[in-house]
């Protein structure tokens, strides 16, 4: 007998969730303006929003939490977590930051020297995006098509487009290109992971024209698991030896350590030898986030961020992470629910496009199932789709985004394999009866970023 593998933890504290009426729940929606990011979360019974910062810490990790040096300067944490970002990346030289974005806006200003100058990615995610502008680059997207085909089976679909990514810098010079971010998983294509071979034809391509790399590793232990599980020659390397490879064909890397550092809060900037670089990001970062061996995190939130970051590490956790991601994947599939296949690091992806082709892009397909979904069994996902992207800024028309996507975004280590069968069966049943759903018009429409405040309402 095979015995079915649980999840690797056992549950030692509790945090209530009540799943509140029907009515309450279309109380609380239309509360809301029909947006899920508008909703209170004690009106949630499961949230699948995001899984930034959403995790649960281990006893491990809080039991760190106690150790914490709060010395402003110098902190004995922060060597701690030095230690262990350096073992993990083979980098020299390490400095913390508040969030993801708190490293990207000490290294931008760093590495875009002139305006207009490009940064190279297979998907930027937003606020990657946001940096490289407001320093004053141009973000290019050079992600393989395969990428794109949600229902065709592909191992490594956030790899990078090889050929394109040469032509590009061809047909360009090379002061103009400031470097290339290779984001591991890549968030934006679904949590789809890049191959080591795909990672290291980046690094020859850039060696080859003198340009650095960067990585984007918000989920790079993630991205380990996957090269571990699905490429030729790494299944007996472990996800450090595995990580530290990918590594290897950087320069330097910024990350979110909401994923897979397993803390709410923090991030990382790491520089493998580049001490020109090294010196003047550290420079930037103390206006910015704060002194070098702190960057913006307590010495408590670094002592928890170093017991994460090995944490994250472990086959186990991942093998347990994936599978459940996997495992409400299949549960949709089976239902014949459209889903991007096969599924990625951290979430499901529902094609609404597909659900309701009735709901034109310009009404919001895909938030039109979200709020179903939570009217259904109070679970919270988010929209990725048109209303997401926006307006055109010279014509002012609603963009219309090549994909429909309604985002169940996984927690890590919060939920268990039930809680994915609550969220399955609500979505298999807005599913069969998505015929009857309607389209949404705004009522209020900000003028940047409008996902996160709009107030919208149901078409009549
Ligand atoms: C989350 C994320 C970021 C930004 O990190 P924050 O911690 O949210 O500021 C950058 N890149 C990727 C790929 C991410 O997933």
């Amino acid at each position: 007998m095979k015995i079915r593998k649980a999840e690797p933890f056992k549950i030692k504290m509790v945090e209530p969730i009540r799943l509140i009426s029907r009515e309450e729940r279309e109380k609380s929606l239309k509360e809301a303006g029909y947006n899920p990011f508008s909703l209170r979360s004690d009106d949630v019974y499961i949230d699948l929003l995001t899984d930034s910062g959403t995790g649960a810490m281990s006893d491990r990790q809080w039991a760190a939490l106690m150790m914490g040096d709060e010395s402003y300067a110098g902190s004995r944490s922060f060597y701690k977590l030095e230690n262990v970002a350096q073992e993990i990346t083979g980098y020299k030289y390490v400095i913390p930051t508040h969030q993801g974005r708190g490293a990207e806006q000490v290294v931008f200003p760093n590495l875009i020297k002139k305006p207009g100058t490009y940064v190279i990615s297979n998907m930027h995610f937003d606020t990657t995006k946001a940096h490289v502008e407001i320093a004053g680059g141009r973000a290019i997207n050079l992600i393989h098509d395969k990428a794109f085909n949600t229902t065709e089976y592909d191992d490594f679909k956030g790899d990078f487009d090889l050929e394109k990514l040469e032509k590009f810098i061809k047909n360009h010079k090379i002061e103009d290109i400031a470097c290339i971010v290779v984001t591991i998983t890549c968030n934006s294509a679904g949590g789809q992971p890049v191959s080591m071979k795909n990672i290291k034809g980046v690094k020859e391509i850039a060696d080859k024209y003198g340009l650095k790399v960067f990585m984007d590793a918000a989920r790079y232990a993630e991205n380990a698991y996957f090269i571990k599980l699905r490429e030729e020659g790494y299944k007996d390397k472990t996800i450090k030896e595995i990580s530290r490879e990918m590594f290897s064909y950087a320069d330097g890397m910024m990350m979110s350590c909401k994923k897979d550092g397993l803390v709410n809060m923090g991030g990382l900037i790491a520089i493998k030898d580049d001490e020109e670089l090294y010196t003047a990001c550290r420079s930037t970062v103390v206006p910015l986030e704060g002194f070098p061996t702190y960057g913006g995190l307590s010495g408590r939130d670094m002592e928890a961020l170093a017991v994460g970051l090995e944490e994250a590490l472990e086959f186990e956790y991942l093998e347990y992470r994936m599978e459940q991601v996997k495992y409400l994947g299949d549960r949709l599939r089976e239902a014949g629910v459209p889903i991007q296949y096969p599924t990625g690091g951290h979430a499901v992806f529902v094609d609404c496009k597909k659900i309701c082709p009735h709901i034109p892009y310009h009404q919001f397909p895909a938030q039109a199932v979200c709020n179903a979904v939570y009217l259904e069994a109070g679970v919270r996902a988010v929209e990725i789709g048109s209303f997401l992207l926006g307006r055109d800024p010279d014509t002012g028309e609603n963009l219309e985004s090549p994909l429909e996507l309604m985002r169940l975004t996984i927690p890590r280590r919060v939920y268990t394999n039930r809680h994915m069968d609550v969220v399955a069966d609500a979505v298999i049943e807005v599913f069969k009866n998505a015929d009857k759903l309607v389209g949404f018009e705004f009522d209020y429409e900000p003028k940047v970023l409008r996902h996160f405040t709009a107030r919208l309402k149901p078409i009549k």
